[in-house]
């Protein structure tokens, strides 16, 4: 019997990813290889425990599977040890917590107003909630992290961690020096590359390797896989990290989703790859010089990755919540998001937050994502007018009608 109802959501879902623009920094399309691993038999399979070190029998080709993830993600980013099982990316992030602290030891990481992750030590969250979380945060005026305010805390607090990375922060991040300053003061440097995997991976953003002791990430961002997590780390770590996550955190992994993970890898690892991410990176100045002609204020000024923050507030004199709804109208997807020093509640905020990785796999180049910024300016910057409306969703149209993207796919 098939579900109906729900096939129908799902294709309506699909409909909304061909005709919108999607400008989710977070969000990606994956190919049609990683969606049918994803979706392949592997769904059925029990495999508690790690290749060749299981709990069920009839395992071996699943253990093919795991390895060919853990090899290709070890060469890609050429780190010493790869645990490819947690669950998502906040499931990475808590067993590494699990792995190496005990609750209440100190741990320092990025404010979540300055861009950090929930995951980084937010109250209400498990990792505020276990471990004594201080944040580090950006400079008032440069909005940029504040490195002398990072290496003073570091100083001051003696953290055990320290959790680097973040999900809403539009500029390159000085790893190095980062661990530098955690490693002098004996902490252990971990980075969180959820949302610059993928620009790493290309060369785009400077590694964290060498630097850091651990590194988690996201598989589903710019690194263009399906939606889960990683852990590499160090050789010494590798032990305490397999065990927080099996049997710490997790019971049986999703065989299916490291099927995907590992054709991700691979993917990553081709040279068509590079170029993708090189054009992210073009798209999103091409976002940026658009959005300035139009006298959008960007938090710190623009952009090194793959987003930009847009202060909606000082700019058009309206929310985030709005500016994400007026946006949603005419069919481009993108979040409110809190701008350092926001004076608007969260559920509000000043910001949105856009990215070019899903719209740049779509095919967008440099004069798309110019007429991206010229077709938001013109939504925001208006009366909320039927007019005003209709001329934007035409030219929304005009630009996702060039690009097209699992035409094959019927439910
Ligand atoms: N870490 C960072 C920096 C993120 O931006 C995110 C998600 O947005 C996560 C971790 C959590 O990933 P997930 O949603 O897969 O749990």
């Amino acid at each position: 019997m098939r579900d109906t109802e729900v096939f129908a959501s799902v294709e309506r879902e699909l409909n909304r990813q061909r005709n919108n623009i999607e400008l989710i920094a977070s969000e990606n399309f994956v190919s049609k290889e990683i969606m049918e691993l994803a979706g392949s038999v592997l769904t059925n399979k029990y495999a508690e425990g790690y290749p060749g070190k299981r709990y069920y029998g009839g395992c071996q080709f699943v253990d093919e599977v795991e390895t060919l993830a853990q090899e290709r993600l070890k060469k890609l980013f050429g780190c010493e040890y790869a645990n490819v099982q947690p669950h998502s990316g906040a499931q990475a992030n808590t067993a590494v917590y699990f792995a190496l602290l005990q609750p209440g030891d100190k741990v320092l990481g990025m404010s979540l107003n300055d861009g950090g992750h929930l995951t980084h030590g937010h109250p209400l969250n498990y990792s505020g909630k276990t471990y004594e979380f201080h944040a580090y945060g950006v400079d008032k005026e440069t909005e940029r992290i504040d490195y002398d305010e990072y290496k003073r805390l570091c100083e001051e607090i003696k953290p055990k961690l320290v959790v680097a990375g973040a999900s809403a922060y539009a500029r390159t991040i000085d790893f190095k020096f980062m661990a530098e300053v955690a490693h002098s003061v004996g902490a252990i440097f971990m980075v969180d590359m959820a949302h610059i995997a993928g620009l790493v991976a290309a060369g785009d953003h400077p590694s964290p390797f060498p630097y850091a002791d651990i590194v988690t990430t996201t598989t589903h961002k710019t690194l263009r896989g399906p939606r889960g997590g990683v852990i590499m780390c160090k050789e010494k770590y590798a032990k305490d990290i397999d065990r927080a996550v099996f049997p710490g955190m997790q019971g049986g992994p999703l065989m299916h989703i490291i099927a995907a993970k590992a054709a991700c890898f691979y993917e990553a690892l081709q040279p068509e790859f590079k170029e993708y991410s090189h054009q992210i990176i073009k798209n999103a100045k091409a976002l940026e010089e658009s959005l300035k002609e139009e006298g959008f204020r960007l938090v710190t000024g623009g952009t090194d990755n793959h987003l930009l923050l847009i202060d909606v507030k000082s700019s058009c004199g309206i929310t985030g919540k709005k500016a994400q709804r007026l946006l949603d109208e005419i069919n481009i997807t993108a979040n409110k998001n809190a701008i350092p020093f926001d004076t608007e509640k969260p559920f509000k905020a000043s910001g949105i937050r856009v990215g070019t990785p899903a719209m740049t796999t779509k095919g967008f180049k440099e004069d798309d994502f110019r007429e991206v910024g010229k077709i938001i300016a013109y939504r925001l910057k208006n009366e909320e007018t039927d007019e005003v409306k209709n001329e934007c969703l035409a030219r929304v149209k005009k630009l996702t009608d060039k690009v097209t993207m699992y035409d094959d796919i019927k439910y």
